[in-house]
C-alpha cells in the first residue's frame, strides 16, 4: 500500500473564534489517501491554517513531498523518516506538530490496514489496576471535563463554572478541572473550595491557572490553601519555560503539578519532569508528536515515575487518538475533555457526536480498526472556512 496523497482542509465555528468559550478555533483537518482506498484522518490543533497548507496539503508542500509515495509500513519507520527530514530545519514548533498530526492518520491508516483499533498496535490494553476507578472495575478510558466560563476573576466565573460543572456530573462525569484564569489569589482559592464542595469527595478535581504567576510565593500561598480539597494536579502555575519555579513550588507543596499541553516532542516534556519536579505532563497527542512519540513517552514518564495525561482542548478527532493513548499507557488515568454540553458549538457537538462514545463517564476500548472515527465530507463542506 502507498500514500498517494495528502488533503489538508481548514475548517472551525468562524475565524474569529474566541477559544476560551468553547467554540472551534480554525482547525486543519488532514487526510492521508492511498492507493488501495484506505483514508488516514487527523486533526493539527494550533498550526495556523497558512502553516498546515505549506507543510501538509499535497505532494508540493514541505512533508507532503516527503511522505507521498512512501509504501505504508509501520508507523514509527513514517515518523522517522519525517523527523530526520527536519534536522537542518526547524526540529519543533509547528513542523513537529504537522508530524504529529500526519502520524496519527498514518496509524488510523495503519490500523485499518491489520484490521486492529489503534491501542492494540501500540501494545494492547496495559491500563493498571490502580488506574480503575472504584466506581468502574472495568478497563476503560477515563475523561475529566475542562470546565471554563465567559467572565474571569469575579464571583460570575465561580457560579457558571460550578453550575457547569455540576451539569457535567449529572451526566455521568467522573473528572473535572476548574480554571481560574486571570484571577486573584482570593478567587483562585475560592473556585477551589466551593467547586470541591459542590462536587462532593469522590470525582477528581484539578485546577488549571493559566500560567498565572511569576513567583513562587504568591504559587504557594494558593497551594496550602487549596491542599485540603484534594487537588489531582496544578496546572501551568509559571510559564513553562524556567524549570527552577516549578522545581521550587514542587518542593513545597503535596499537590501534584502538571504542564505541557503545549510541548512539543517528547523531551520538552521529560526535561520538565527531570529538572522541574514535575509530575504530570499533558502534551496533545498531536502537538507532542503524534502517536509514536506520544507511546515513547509513556515509556519516559513511568521510568521517571510521572504521569502522562494529555491535554486536548481541541475536538474529539483528536480526542480518538488520545483515547487509543490512554488505553496502552500504565500511567494515563485521565484524559482532558472538551465537553460539547456545556458549550455553544454546533461543530464541536457534532463531532463530538461522531467520535467514540463516552458512556457514564468513560469511553469503552472500541472494536473498530483504526481510529474508530470518520469525519462525513459533507460536515467538512459545511464548517470549512478555507473558502
Ligand atoms: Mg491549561
Amino acid at each position: 500500500m502507498k500514500i498517494i496523497d495528502i488533503k489538508v482542509d481548514i475548517i472551525g465555528d468562524s475565524v474569529d473564534t474566541d477559544p476560551d468559550k468553547g467554540g472551534v478555533e480554525p482547525l486543519a483537518i488532514v487526510r492521508i489517501y492511498t492507493n488501495e482506498g484506505i483514508v488516514g484522518l487527523s486533526e493539527s490543533f494550533r498550526v495556523p491554517p497558512g502553516v498546515a497548507l505549506a507543510v501538509m496539503n499535497g505532494k508540493d508542500s514541505f512533508l507532503g513531498s516527503r511522505l507521498i509515495g512512501q509504501t505504508l509500513s509501520h508507523p514509527e519507520r513514517l515518523w522517522q523518516l519525517l523527523y530526520d527530514s527536519i534536522l537542518h530545519y526547524n526540529r519543533r514548533g509547528w513542523i513537529t506538530m504537522c508530524i504529529g498530526a500526519l502520524d496519527i492518520a498514518v496509524w488510523d491508516i495503519y490500523g485499518k490496514m491489520m484490521q486492529q483499533p489503534i491501542y492494540e498496535l501500540l501494545g494492547g490494553i496495559q491500563r493498571s489496576f490502580f488506574q480503575h476507578p472504584a466506581s468502574s472495575p472495568t478497563v476503560e478510558a477515563v475523561p475529566y471535563c475542562t470546565i471554563v466560563s465567559e467572565k474571569w476573576d469575579c464571583e460570575d466565573m465561580i457560579c457558571s463554572q460550578i453550575e457547569r460543572a455540576l451539569l457535567l456530573k449529572d451526566l455521568g462525569y467522573r473528572g473535572f478541572k476548574v480554571e481560574p484564569m486571570m484571577s486573584s489569589i482570593e478567587n483562585t482559592i475560592a473556585l477551589a473550595r466551593r467547586a470541591r464542595e459542590a462536587l462532593g469527595p469522590d470525582v477528581m478535581l484539578a485546577v488549571d491557572v493559566g500560567y498565572r504567576f511569576n513567583d513562587v510565593n504568591s504559587a504557594l500561598k494558593v497551594c496550602r490553601e487549596i491542599e485540603e480539597y484534594d487537588i489531582y494536579f496544578f496546572e501551568t502555575p509559571f510559564p513553562v519555560d524556567s524549570f527552577e519555579t516549578y522545581k521550587s513550588l514542587a518542593k513545597r507543596t503535596d499537590i501534584p503539578l502538571a504542564m505541557g499541553e503545549h510541548s512539543v516532542g517528547r523531551s520538552e516534556a521529560v526535561q520538565m519532569i527531570k529538572y522541574g519536579d514535575v509530575s504530570v505532563v499533558q502534551s496533545y497527542i498531536s502537538t507532542g508528536g503524534g502517536l509514536t512519540e506520544a507511546k515513547r513517552l509513556v515509556a519516559s514518564a513511568t521510568d521517571l515515575g510521572a504521569m502522562y495525561i494529555p491535554g486536548n482542548w481541541s475536538t474529539q478527532l483528536l480526542g480518538a487518538a488520545t483515547v487509543h493513548l490512554a488505553l496502552f499507557s500504565t500511567v494515563t488515568p485521565y484524559y482532558e475533555f472538551a465537553p460539547a454540553e456545556i458549550f455553544d458549538s454546533d461543530l464541536r457537538q457534532e463531532i463530538q457526536n461522531l467520535g467514540l462514545p463516552v458512556v457514564n463517564g468513560a469511553v469503552h476500548p472500541p472494536t473498530t480498526p483504526g481510529l474508530g472515527i470518520e469525519i462525513p465530507q459533507s460536515l467538512i463542506d459545511r464548517f470549512r472556512i478555507d473558502g
